[in-house]
């Protein structure tokens, strides 16, 4: 089962990698937009952190609202309102449980990638987040390590994709032979779900 410190560690584990990985998703972010991806998440995450130490939700739902309003407050561009929603949608579905296994998980996180479908408007072949979350979540079943993988070949296999949604889509055919930031920054916050089940 998967308590609320659970959902905090993941958080935690999000916030590290997108510290670490910040220049990357920057660089990623410089020839398809306008280089602040990695700027943006870090700033979001950082607050995340902050926020769920300070406030200290202690259910898995109240953890991912929590997280996703603060991502919605504090990040500009974007992805912030998407992954904002994202974890807000998810936490909202996950009710008021103090456990959840990861079924009930996996079913709510499905939900939360549909809000940022409907929020955005991108299906999967956009070249947006989506792209990474979509296929997470369809290996999800099969565990956190599936669904890591999944997501990683799924930013990867963003590269000879043209964009039609967000910032990468004005420039056309131009954005064929990039991977997109945002299906790169998705992988991270699926890959930290193993981190946070081995921590
Ligand atoms: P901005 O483009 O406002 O500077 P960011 O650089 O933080 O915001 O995020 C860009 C990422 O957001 C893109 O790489 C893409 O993955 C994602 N994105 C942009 N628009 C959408 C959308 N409509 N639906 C899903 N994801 C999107
Ligand atoms: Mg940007
Ligand atoms: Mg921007």
């Amino acid at each position: 089962m998967l308590d609320a410190d659970f959902f905090r560690r993941w958080m935690t584990a999000t916030a590290a990698s997108v510290a670490r990985e910040a220049g990357r998703l920057t660089d990623l972010d410089s020839p398809i937009g306008d280089a602040d991806h990695g700027a943006n998440l870090q700033r979001g995450f950082t607050a995340v952190t902050a926020t769920l130490e300070k406030e200290a939700p202690d259910t898995p739902g109240a953890v991912l609202v929590l997280a996703g309003r603060t991502l919605i407050s504090t990040v500009g561009g974007a992805s912030g309102p998407l992954y904002g929603t994202l974890l807000r949608r998810t936490g909202k579905a996950l009710g008021d449980a103090a456990e959840v296994s990861e079924e009930e998980f996996a079913v709510t996180l499905r939900t939360g990638v549909d809000a940022v479908m409907t929020l955005g408007g991108a299906a999967p072949g956009d070249k947006t987040m989506i792209d990474a979350l979509v296929p997470a979540v369809d290996a999800l079943p099969d565990g956190f390590a599936a669904a890591s993988a999944a997501a990683e070949e799924g930013a990867v296999a963003t590269t000879p994709l043209q964009a039609h949604k967000g910032r990468a889509s004005y420039l056309g055919e131009r954005s064929i032979g990039h991977q997109d930031p945002g299906a790169t920054s998705a992988s991270l916050l699926i890959a930290a779900l193993q981190e946070a089940a081995t921590a």
